[in-house]
C-alpha cells in the first residue's frame, strides 16, 4: 500500500504524455445469431435461445449470419475504412465457463474492415483518430454469481450460466493509438465514444445502449515523458457509461504518473474501472496473441464480399451525424455547441420527431432538455425511455400554445404523462389543469381577492395599475395556479372601474 497522496491530474498532464486507444464492442441487433438461427432478444428466460452450434456441442457445423456481415461492413465504410475482398474467421482458444465451445470465433490477422478514421468534434477544434480494424465476431454468454453478498464471485456459493447470449455477432472496433491529445485526452476519448455511438446508431444496426451492454468500451492508456517513446499501456474494462469513459482515461493518467514517480514500471494488464471509487483496479495481467494459439476456423467458409456489392452498401450509407447536426443546428437556429449538447443528451432524435409531430423547435428542445431531462437523470435512464413520447410532447406544447395550459400546469400534466395517466389532453382532464380563462368563473375568485385587500385595491382606484400584481397573485394562489394571468388581471381592473 502506497501512503504517498496521488498528484493533480493538472500536475500529472504537466510532465507526461498520454496516449490512449480504445477497443468498443457493439453487439448487432440482427434477429438471428452469428452462427445459428437462435433469436436474440434481450432479457429472455435463460437458455430458451440456445441450440447445438451455439451451445457448442459436437458436431454442430455454423453457418454465417448475412446480415452481420452486411453491418459489420456498412460500420466499415461508415469509418472511412478499406473492406477486405477477402478474409476468415479465426478461432480464439480460451477457456471460460460462459464460453461453451472452449473458443470464440472471431477475426485476428484478417480483419473485415481496415485503416479507417473518425472526426471528431471538441470546443470547435475537429481531431482525428485513427481506425486500425473492425472485425466480427461473437458474444460470450453471461454468468451469474449467487449466494453471496455482492454478485461476485468470491463469496458466492453457486454459479450459473446463460447461453442466450453466446454467439450474438458482436463488432469489435479498435483505434489506432492517439498520442498528442496532452490534456484533452479524458474529453476527447469520450467524445470519440459518443461519435461512434451516434453513428453505429444512424446506421441501424445495433442499439447501442451502454446500460445494457449492447456498447462496451475498453479503454488503453499509457504515459511517456515528453519526447520518449511510448510507455506500457494498461486495458480498463468495465466502462459502463459516456461519463465513465473520460473518468478512466483520467484516473489512470493520474495512477500511472505517481507511479512513473516513485520510480515504478507500468505492467501491462487488464484493470477495472470503479464507477463509485472513480479509479481502477488491477485485473489480469495481459495475455500474448500467442497465448489464444489462434488458427483460421475449418468450419466456416471465407467471407468475400462482391465489391460491387461493397459500392451499393456504400451508396445507401445514412447521413453522417456530423452533417445532420450542422443541418439541423442550422434549421432550429441553435448554436452548434447547444447541438452538440442535445447530441450529448441523445435528444436529437427526439426532438426530430417531436418537431415533425407539429411542435415549433424552440418547444420542442425546452421539454426534452429541461424537465424531461432532469427526470431521465433522476431515474437514471435514457431520454428516450423516461415515459413521454414526442407525440405527446407535441401534444403538450400546443396545449400551451392555445392557452390551454401555462407552462407550471404544463409540467404538472407532463408528471402526469410521464407516470403513465395517459396523453396530455386526457391527463389535463383527469387531473383538473385546465388553464380557466372563463370570466364567469373568474369573477367570483376576483372580488374576493379585492374584499380581502381593501388597501390594495384603493391604491389600484388611485391609478397604481402596478399594484394589481398583488391582486393577480391572490388569484392564483386560490385557484391553484390555473387562471389565466392576463384574463384575471383584465377583471381586476375593470371591477375597480380603471
Ligand atoms: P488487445 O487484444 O491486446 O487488447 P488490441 O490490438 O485489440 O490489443 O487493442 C489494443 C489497443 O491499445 C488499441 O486500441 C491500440 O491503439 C491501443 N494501444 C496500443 N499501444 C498503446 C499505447 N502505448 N498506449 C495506449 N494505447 C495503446
Ligand atoms: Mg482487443
Ligand atoms: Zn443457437
Amino acid at each position: 500500500m502506497t501512503t504517498t497522496a496521488l498528484p493533480s491530474y493538472e500536475d500529472a498532464i504537466a510532465r507526461f504524455e498520454p496516449v490512449i486507444g480504445l477497443e468498443t464492442h457493439v453487439e448487432l441487433g440482427t434477429r438471428t445469431k452469428m452462427f445459428c438461427g437462435c433469436r436474440t432478444e434481450f432479457g429472455a428466460e435463460p437458455n430458451t435461445q440456445v441450440c447445438p452450434v451455439c451451445l457448442g456441442l459436437p458436431g454442430a457445423i455454423p453457418v454465417a449470419n448475412r446480415a452481420a456481415i452486411e453491418a459489420t461492413i456498412r460500420i466499415g465504410l461508415a469509418l472511412n475504412c478499406d473492406i477486405a475482398s477477402w478474409c476468415r474467421m479465426a478461432r480464439k482458444n480460451y477457456f471460460y465457463p460462459d464460453m461453451p465451445k472452449n473458443f470464440q470465433t472471431s477475426q485476428y490477422d484478417e480483419p473485415l474492415c481496415t485503416d479507417g478514421y473518425v472526426d471528431v468534434e471538441l470546443d470547435g477544434t475537429t481531431y482525428r483518430i485513427g481506425i486500425e480494424r473492425v472485425h466480427l465476431e461473437e458474444d460470450t454468454g453471461k454468468s451469474l454469481h449467487v449466494g453471496g453478498a455482492t454478485g461476485r464471485i468470491q463469496g458466492a456459493t453457486e454459479s450459473l450460466v446463460d447461453y442466450n447470449r453466446a454467439g450474438i455477432p458482436l463488432v469489435e472496433i479498435v483505434t489506432k493509438p492517439v498520442p498528442g491529445l496532452g490534456a484533452l485526452a479524458p474529453e476527447i476519448a469520450r467524445a470519440y465514444v459518443t461519435e461512434l455511438r451516434d453513428i453505429v446508431r444512424s446506421l441501424g444496426v445495433s442499439d447501442v445502449r451502454m446500460e445494457q451492454g449492447s456498447l462496451r468500451c475498453d479503454v488503453n492508456t499509457s504515459l511517456n515523458l515528453p519526447g520518449a517513446e511510448w510507455g506500457t499501456r494498461t486495458e480498463t474494462k468495465n466502462v459502463n457509461s459516456l461519463r465513465s469513459v473520460e473518468r478512466a482515461v483520467r484516473s489512470e493518467i493520474i495512477r500511472q504518473s505517481s507511479v512513473l514517480d516513485e520510480g515504478g514500471r507500468i505492467i501491462q494488464e487488464t484493470r477495472h474501472f470503479h464507477e463509485d471509487r472513480g479509479n481502477t483496479s488491477p485485473g489480469r495481467s495481459k495475455e500474448e496473441a500467442t497465448d489464444y494459439r489462434y488458427f483460421p476456423e475449418p468450419d466456416l467458409v471465407p467471407i468475400a464480399p462482391d465489391p460491387a456489392w461493397v459500392e451499393e452498401l456504400r451508396a445507401a450509407l445514412p447521413e453522417r451525424p456530423s452533417s445532420k447536426r450542422a443541418r439541423l443546428a442550422e434549421a432550429w437556429g441553435i448554436s452548434a455547441t447547444d447541438m452538440q449538447s442535445v447530441a450529448n443528451a441523445g435528444a436529437l432524435e427526439l426532438i426530430e420527431e417531436t418537431i415533425a409531430a407539429g411542435a415549433s423547435p424552440a418547444g420542442a428542445r425546452k421539454w426534452w432538455m429541461g424537465e424531461l431531462a432532469r427526470r431521465a437523470n433522476e431515474l437514471a435512464v435514457d431520454l428516450s425511455e423516461v415515459g413521454a413520447t414526442p407525440a405527446q410532447v407535441a401534444a403538450l406544447q400546443k396545449l400551451v400554445d392555445d392557452g390551454k395550459l401555462n407552462d407550471k400546469l404544463a409540467r404538472q400534466v407532463l408528471e402526469g404523462v410521464v407516470a403513465g395517466e395517459g396523453d396530455p389532453a386526457e391527463v389535463m382532464t383527469a387531473r383538473g389543469l385546465e388553464v380557466v380563462s372563463d370570466t364567469g368563473a373568474l369573477t367570483a375568485a376576483v372580488d374576493e381577492a379585492i374584499a380581502a385587500n381593501p388597501d390594495v385595491a384603493a391604491k389600484i382606484r388611485d391609478g397604481k395599475v402596478a399594484a394589481a400584481g398583488a391582486l393577480v397573485g391572490a388569484v392564483m394562489k386560490t385557484t391553484r395556479g390555473q387562471a389565466d394571468a392576463k384574463t384575471v388581471r383584465e377583471l381586476i381592473l375593470e371591477r375597480l372601474g380603471v
